[in-house]
């Protein structure tokens, strides 16, 4: 059986190692030492000196929506996972959805212009299945406007954009270190930001807003994270380097297996770097998508509807917006197997089934 994904597990003696150092300082979590020591090695590795490492991203989107101070309508991707429209009506925003590139799959910023109304207080946009946005482009509307940044950047652990981290960019960006994203620590995430005061009013909202013993500078939530989670991240950060690689080569074999006029790929902004965390494919129609995975299920390959549906369409939104191109694209977009111990010979087995599935479609035609 092949999944969509599978978590990356280091020597759990590595792990363990540090584990030892848990149970010698009796500390288990609130600001301690590993999770101190990954908070250091994150910022050396992305070259961001303002983070807080947080216990999802989830929580990291609503303190972010909450630092901002964010109200009103909040301009957004209808093609990205629930919690980031989520996370807008949990502060009492409203999700305006506007359509996406169909290239990039990330919001597009020629319709973002006609979405903006007096009531406009930010963009939240995500960089999905971690390719860039044309961030140049949203940062020159949002300047113009006065609007908030906010980057859903929870695929993007290694993306680049201009040759930094994709974490640097937006008023703040937050990320996921969930146990399926390219790097992780089980449940986890991080939040970025540039400026002193922001990041001190996000680190006092992460620890019920504590400014000392007994007084507080905000409203805050817990969104503290443990030693534990801070020792598998420190662990597998040593390994992301072989990881981001390994996808690499992956993602490159399986678009060359792949390249035939009924599959499109997802294709990068200029200036971008992607980290290769999924391997999307979008096939001509939804008929066809079925039929695809049906043939790969029937093999006990299973991949996924990602995203499917469309945000705008969820009931839970009460949208009324269209959005054609990320309906479309929803209804035919398969995330294939991705997973740092796949091997070439899987993606042989994978890509083979897919093109006699797409063939017997063809020749049904005839
Ligand atoms: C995973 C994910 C999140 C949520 O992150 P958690 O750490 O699971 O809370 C948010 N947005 C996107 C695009 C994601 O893929």
């Amino acid at each position: 059986m092949i999944q969509v994904t599978k978590p990356f597990l280091p020597p759990k003696e590595e792990v363990y190692k540090l584990f030892d150092g848990i149970w010698e300082s009796e500390w288990l979590t609130n600001d301690g030492p590993l999770v101190n020591a990954l908070e250091s090695s994150l910022k050396d590795y992305l070259n961001i000196q303002k983070l807080i490492f947080v216990n999802n991203g989830t929580t990291a989107l609503q303190i972010a929506i909450k630092a901002l101070a964010l109200k009103g309508e909040i301009i957004t991707t209808p093609f990205s996972f629930v919690a980031t429209s989520s996370s807008i009506v949990w502060g009492n925003c409203k999700p305006v959805f506007v359509d996406i590139c169909s290239n990039s799959f990330n919001l597009n910023p020629d319709l973002i212009e006609d979405a903006i109304t007096s009531e406009t207080s930010a963009i939240l946009a995500t960089h999905v299945f971690g390719y860039p946005c044309n961030i140049d482009a949203i940062e020159q509307i949002a300047t113009k406007y006065g609007l908030k940044v906010i980057y859903d950047a929870a695929h993007c652990f290694g993306s680049l954009y201009k040759n930094k981290s994709v974490f640097s960019y937006g008023d703040i960006s937050i990320t996921s270190f969930h146990a399926t994203k390219l790097f992780h620590t089980v449940e986890g995430g991080a939040l970025f930001c540039h400026s002193s005061s922001l990041l001190n009013k996000v680190s006092y909202m992460r620890n019920f807003g504590f400014e000392g013993a007994h007084s507080f500078a905000e409203i805050g939530i817990n969104g503290k994270n443990s030693e534990f989670h801070a020792a598998m991240g420190l662990v597998n950060l040593n390994y992301i380097d072989s990881i981001l690689k390994k996808r690499k080569l992956l993602c490159l074999y399986y678009r060359k297996k792949l390249s035939n006029i009924a599959i499109k790929f997802q294709e990068q902004v200029a200036d971008s770097e992607p980290n290769y965390c999924y391997m999307p494919i979008v096939l001509e129609d939804e008929e066809m998508t079925l039929n695809v995975i049906e043939a790969l299920e029937s093999n006990d390959i299973f991949p996924r509807r990602y995203f499917y549906p469309s945000l705008n369409t969820v009931p839970i939104f009460n949208s009324l917006q269209n959005c054609p191109v990320s309906e479309s694209i929803s209804s035919r977009i398969i995330c294939l197997p991705l997973y740092h111990t796949l091997e070439m010979e899987d993606v042989d087995l994978i890509t083979n089934i897919i093109l006699a599935a797409l063939k017997l479609k063809a020749l049904s035609y005839c």
